[in-house]
Parts: structure tokens; sequence; C-alpha cells
């Protein structure tokens, strides 16, 4: 049975100025007249977020942001409301990434309110998920992404409210990668869980991404593993010749 279609998203984390727009216009232009065989999707800083969606117009490029809080509105400063990301034009935010739970000791509760939130604000959740170095090598993975599986996806939630991304923290910006059977072995075991807690149908229903080190010469054999339905890039999509290496991995 086919899977559900690939998603390339690409998170700039907290780079990019006015300057980098012409990335997004560079990736447009490569992308015209090709024959997508994936979903793609670009997480700009939310300074950029208004830009990038006015230059893509309707592009087959879609935007996500790249965190949200979990309130609609309030005395949260500094904070983005997931509303306000799609007031912007996003479609999609990324939620419990590993920057995100470390730096600022996001728990699953929280992690799922903020599914929650986007939900409610009509965007995907993208929720991220992996684990440290440490928990791999003394035999925990599935416990811990089992676990952050567990507490950070919402009950009810479907194939259009959430995206899950498996990213091993220790292969995030390093280089280094899980080999085929690693990623493999994971995405089988959160495919599981999915089923288990959604059912058949529903479960199956479910985009699950790899992040963590994709690049445009390992990104055929990363996402050719059972059970990925696209990548989450962070440096490789700052550049459009790099990101398209990735996209086009799928064409
Ligand atoms: C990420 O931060 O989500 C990520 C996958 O980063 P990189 O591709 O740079 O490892």
């Amino acid at each position: 049975m086919a899977g559900p279609k690939a998603l390339v998203a690409g998170n700039w984390k907290m780079n990019g100025l006015t300057a980098e727009l012409k990335e997004v216009r560079l990736l447009s232009d490569m992308l015209k007249g090709v024959r997508l065989g994936c979903d793609v999707m670009v997480c700009p800083p939310a300074t950029l977020i208004r830009p990038v969606v006015q230059l893509l117009g309707s592009s087959r490029i879609k935007v996500g942001g790249q965190d949200c809080h979990d309130a609609a509105t309030g005395a949260f400063t500094g904070e983005i409301s997931a509303e306000m990301l799609e007031d912007a034009g996003c479609t999609a935010v990324i939620v419990g990434h590993s920057e995100r739970r470390t730096r600022h000791c996001e728990t699953d509760a929280v992690v799922r309110a903020k599914a929650e939130a986007a939900r409610r604000a009509g965007l995907t959740a993208i929720i991220c998920i992996g684990e440290t170095l440490e928990e791999r090598e003394s035999g925990r993975t599935f416990e811990v992404v089992s676990g952050q599986l567990a507490g950070s996806l919402p009950a009810g939630f479907a194939g259009d409210d959430a995206v899950i991304a498996y990213e091993p923290v220790w292969a995030i910006g390093t280089g280094r990668t899980p080999t085929r059977g690693q990623i493999e072995e994971v995405h089988r075991r959160i495919r599981r869980d999915l089923i288990e807690k959604f059912g058949e149908e529903q479960g199956t229903g479910f985009r699950v991404l790899y992040g963590g080190s994709v690049k445009p010469n390992n990104a055929a054999e990363l996402l050719g593993a059972d059970n990925v339905d696209g990548a989450l890039v962070g440096g490789a999509s700052l550049k459009a010749a790099d990101f398209i290496g990735i996209i086009k991995a799928y064409a």
C-alpha cells in the first residue's frame, strides 16, 4: 500500500536576513516545471514569514513557522501564536524541536499543547521527537522516542493535523547520520505506535519525516528507507541549490 505523500521541509532556524529572500526566489524558479514527487515547505524565521509568503504567491512551496505559543493571544512578550502564523500565511508550524526541548526546557506536555494550538489555528503541527546520543548508547532509543510520541501527539489527531519528524539529536547539525537500518527500525517503531494509538487507517495516514544532517549527497539513501515520508532539513535548506538536491530525491 502506498504511504502518504512525502514532505520535504526546510527549517532555517535563526538564519536569514532580507538578502536571503533571493534563495526562496531561486528555489521557486528552479522548481517551475519540475514534476514534484513530494510537498515542499520552507520555515523561515518569523521576521521573514510575510515576505516569503508574498514572494511565493501561489507557488507550490508552502510556508511554516518554527514554533508557536499555546495561547491564541495574551501577555506573552516575544511569543507568537499559531493564529498569528496562520494569519501571516503559514500552513504548518514546527513544535518540539530538540533545540527548544533542550534550551527552552519544553516538556512533552508543552509540545502537546502547542500541537493543539496549531490545530486550533488550522495549521499542521510538525512534531519533533528523537533521542540523544547518551540515550541511544544506553539502549533507550525506542523508550525515548515512543515516550515523546505518546506525550506530544494529542489524541484525536489525524494525518492532516500533524506530521512526525524523527530527529536523532546527535545527528542534528553534526554531519553524523544513522544508518538506513537504524532509521528504519525507529520509523517502524513510530509507525507501530501510531497504529496502536489511532488504528490502522488513521495511523498509516501520518507522515513520518527523518531529520538530521540530510544533504543532497545522502538524501536518496536516507529518504529511501522504509516508512520514511520525507525530511526535515536544517543547514541544507538555506541554499536553494542544496535544498533542491534533496527535493529531487523524490523526483
Ligand atoms: C534540524 O534542525 O531540524 C535539522 C535537521 O538540522 P540539520 O539538517 O542541519 O541537521
